[in-house]
């Protein structure tokens, strides 16, 4: 029996499903996780001492790929100064001032864990700040497992919010407005409703959670518009794109400056973290400044906090679009391979990210997206992997590319995907 199932078998005892996160126990792929020992650069090897070439990087903190030496060195030395102290730590201020200066919409941030920390948060700062309570949520974003995001539309109803997962009271998701994203008519009808009640809108800037789709021409700053017409905030959830679509997210890449934003993965370095921060006067309400709760035992931990600088002091220097020009193309290379069997295939890719969709219609929604045949996604999955081609086990994820990926990974990959039959 190889390593990976016998620790999965055990793990299964051990852990709901034998696993700390759904998604990784494959189930949608109809294969067994493989459990990973190690990672390098663009290469993960498993507990069987089997390589793979990394299209995951840990659902997309590793910009610069496994065990950056700059970012193990920090973290090993922060670790020698204990890792944990419950207070303020220079690294904090350094991690803060290099967000700052790389966000147009952030003048200040607070540190947090996760991503749904950071998100939860960013919601709770938004209703108290304007003292309203509904929020718009585009359908197919997600925005970690904070209940009130976790809705979904009921049939028929469209636009009423009910609890996606059992747990979850009806009330808790009762001002969850749900809206198709990149439907910007679909979000002034909401307003032109409810346009004095609603707190904010969060968008995923461009999603990577229902496979990567970005936003349609107009659509970032017809939200911008329409939330100063109304006096709601515009929260942009950038714990994917951020420092991955350009160094500054999505907000510098688009021009559209939302008013608060929400962080995680890359300016942890692969280590725990969140983030949110935004416009001075939204942030001074936080407390101990202002009365909106939020805390964190770990919030700013040094050692996240080292990972995160040595992160980002490599990424000020790297460049950005020769590794965007190269995940095009080969987005583009796979895509034909794919396509030259006979297969309805579409893709989206931007920066480093990319999606083949198995369908004939391109992207831009969240139906088109949803209507993916999941059982060809599996096939193209199961072999790819058989071939040493680590995809995320699920067919709505973006892929993610690294720094650390080269011309011989790509051409690798390319490879398996000419091998594989439908
Ligand atoms: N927001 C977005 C856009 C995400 O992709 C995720 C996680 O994948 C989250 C929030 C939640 O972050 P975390 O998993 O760190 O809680």
């Amino acid at each position: 029996m190889e390593r990976s199932s016998e620790l999965y078998a055990r793990a299964k005892d051990l852990m709901p499903g034998g696993v700390n996160s759904p998604i990784r126990a494959c189930l949608s792929v109809e294969c067994e996780p493989l459990f990973i020992k190690k990672g390098e650069g663009a290469i993960l090897t498993t507990e069987d001492g089997k390589e793979y070439i990394d299209f995951v990087e840990g659902w997309g903190p590793m910009l610069l790929g496994h065990a950056h030496p700059d970012v193990t060195k920090a973290i090993q030395e922060s670790a020698a100064n204990s890792a944990c102290f419950g207070a303020p730590c220079l690294g904090e201020v350094e991690l803060a001032q290099m967000i700052i200066d790389a966000m147009p919409g952030v003048d200040m941030v607070r540190m947090v864990s996760s991503g749904t920390e950071a998100t939860m948060t960013a919601l709770r700062l938004a209703r108290g700040y304007t003292g309203r309570n509904k929020f718009i949520k585009f359908t197919g974003n997600y925005h970690g497992h904070g209940d009130p995001f976790l809705a979904a539309a009921g049939s028929g109803f469209a636009d009423l919010a009910i609890p996606g997962t059992p747990g979850v009271p009806a009330g808790t998701v009762q001002d969850t407005l749900l809206v198709p994203y990149n439907d910007i008519e679909a979000v002034r009808k909401q307003f032109e409703a409810n346009g004095d009640e609603i707190a904010c809108i969060i968008v995923e800037p461009t999603a990577g959670n229902m496979g990567l789709i970005p936003p349609v021409e107009g659509f970032l700053e017809g939200l911008r518009e329409v939330c100063d017409q109304y006096g709601a905030l515009l929260i942009f959830d950038e714990v994917i794109t951020g420092f991955r679509l350009s160094y500054g997210g999505a907000q510098a890449r688009f021009g559209v400056t939302p008013d608060l934003t929400t962080l995680g993965k890359i300016i942890g370095g692969g280590m725990p973290v969140g983030a949110y921060g935004g416009k001075r006067e939204i942030m001074d309400r936080v407390a101990p400044t202002g009365n909106i709760f939020q805390a964190g035992t770990n919030s700013g931990n040094p050692v996240v906090m080292a990972a995160g600088i040595a992160t980002l002091k490599v990424l000020q220097n790297a460049d950005y679009d020769a590794l965007e020009a190269r995940v095009a193309a080969f987005a583009k290379e796979l895509h034909a391979i794919i396509a030259s069997k006979g297969v309805d295939v579409t893709y989206n890719t931007l920066a480093s990210m990319f999606t083949m969709f198995f369908t004939s219609e391109k992207v831009t929604h969240f139906d088109q997206a949803k209507a993916c045949n999941a059982k060809m996604y599996a096939s193209f999955y199961q072999q790819m992997r058989a071939q040493g081609v680590y995809l995320a086990s699920l067919g709505l994820e973006a892929a993610m590319v690294s720094f650390a990926h080269t011309d011989e990974h790509f051409e690798k990959a390319l490879e398996a995907a000419r091998n594989v039959k439908f």
